[in-house]
């Protein structure tokens, strides 16, 4: 007894239907093309319509139609699609429309590709970062396809007003160095290389995207929003930049400011820096070199001091001891380590200890340096409070930042700002989907 091995004729599709797999169509033919590629006839299974006028379903066919679109190219080959599809005919009497096309999730009305083309199209600029014209070669569709797709799918983005922002992050970035393109006329216009990003920090999501990074910009932006989603806004975090708090606070009065805990160590460490550099002019005559244990050890003395092995805080009082006649490095880095003290602190009443402590450090360090930071520290005070109260910190920006360079280097030299503006939404909306527990629910991009 011989049992047949291949599975039973009886399937709902034939073999290149199956293969092909384009849902709603079925194979007819398939030739290849004189000059490479292949070319694939396929007929539209006929299930009664709805015309999109009256809504009155259809059952007569008027005539067939034949689109041809192209599809995504199969073992390298370009690969065009050759659609039979009916076109119907309305039988309300009341309808003034006579006949309709038949459109299908895949082949919209007047589609020149095929939706699951423009899907992958967008998947390689947006996912991989690939350059718009290298996947407009890779998948033979023209430039032009690629940005449409792609300025498509921002419209599909929800638009900002309809986002609950309750704690928003505005950074600045700069994606490269600045440039002077020859206009029409022949004159010359410089290029602004900075950028200001506008992130949801509950999520992370960039949610706009501004030219320059001056407070008029961000002004502008935020005078945008509707006065619902300006109320929203509860903290806003922010560089120790003056002119972006005064900004926020006069756009968004509501909102309490939150400075960047991170960016004040930064300050701190250039504190250190700064006097590591001078008492090696005044003590050396010169510049640090790398036989000197300060300059060897420059970035030991930025470290954290709290995480610092015990090796390595051997090392650091080695460089105190040789490189520090006057103590003042040591006292830099005093005055460095109390305030990471202080923006470790979560409640006032402890933050308010650690400044005093600070303060009396900065007395006995006496050095402009340190008196300059510790004038900003006070400068940021308020905004220091809100840090310690809610934690808020633009360090989701920054992330998002990272992953704008990213897209700079990989889209190789946007001019047009609105097609960099529109890859970062939708880079940002896409990571932000793929992190989120929701993202079964959300919808996948979409585009026509
Ligand atoms: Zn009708």
């Amino acid at each position: 007894m011989s049992e047949p091995t291949w599975p039973r004729p009886a399937r709902e599709r034939d073999a290149a239907s199956l293969i092909f797999n384009l849902p709603g169509y079925c194979v007819v033919d398939a030739v290849d093309l004189p000059l490479g590629g292949r070319r694939v006839f396929v007929r539209a299974d006929v299930q009664d319509e709805g015309c999109p006028d009256c809504g009155v379903i259809s059952t007569r066919i008027h005539a067939w139609a034949s689109q041809r679109v192209k599809d995504i190219p199969a073992g390298g080959d370009l690969l065009e699609v050759v659609v039979k599809k009916p076109r119907w005919l309305c039988t309300e009497p009341a309808c003034a429309r006579r006949t309709f096309v038949q459109v299908t999730d895949q082949l919209p009305f007047r589609a020149r590709c095929l939706t699951r083309l423009r899907a992958a199209v967008l998947e390689a600029v947006i996912a991989s970062g690939r350059a718009v014209d290298e996947v407009a070669t890779t998948f033979a569709v023209a430039w032009w396809t690629v940005q449409a797709t792609i300025n498509a799918a921002v419209m599909t983005l929800p638009a900002v007003d309809d986002v609950r922002v309750r704690l928003l992050g505005i950074d600045e970035h700069r994606f490269r160095t600045v440039r002077f393109f020859r206009d029409d006329h022949g004159s010359w216009t410089r290029v602004e290389p900075w950028m200001t990003t506008f992130v949801n920090l509950a999520t992370g999501q960039v949610i706009g995207v501004v030219d320059g990074r001056d407070s008029a910009a961000v002004a502008t932006w935020l005078a945008a929003r509707t006065p619902t989603w300006r109320d929203r806004v509860e903290v806003v975090a922010i560089d120790p930049s003056a002119a972006f708090r005064a900004t926020v606070s006069r756009q968004l009065p509501m909102a309490r400011v939150s400075v960047d805990h991170f960016h004040l160590i930064q300050l701190a460490n250039l504190m250190v820096t700064q006097v590591r550099q001078r008492v090696a002019r005044e003590q050396l005559g010169h510049r640090g070199r790398k036989n000197d244990p300060a300059w060897a050890h420059r970035l030991l003395l930025l470290r954290a001091g709290d995480r610092l092995s015990e090796r390595a805080m051997d090392r650091l009082s080695r460089v105190f001891a040789h490189d520090d006649p006057t103590d003042e490095l040591g006292a830099a880095w005093g005055v460095k380590e109390r305030l990471r003290m202080l923006l470790a602190t979560t409640n006032l009443d402890a933050a308010d200890h650690a400044r005093g402590l600070l303060g009396v450090t900065v007395v006995a360090a006496d050095m402009e340096e340190s008196w300059k930071l510790w004038n900003t520290i006070n400068a940021w005070w308020d905004e220091i409070e809100t840090f310690i109260e809610t934690r808020v910190t633009n360090a989701k920006t920054e992330a998002a930042n990272t992953s704008i360079k990213q897209i700079k280097r990989t889209g190789r030299g946007y001019r047009n700002h609105d097609h960099y503006k529109a890859r970062i939404l939708l880079r940002s909306a896409r990571q932000t989907r793929r992190r989120s527990p929701l993202n079964q629910q959300a919808s996948t991009l979409n585009c026509g």
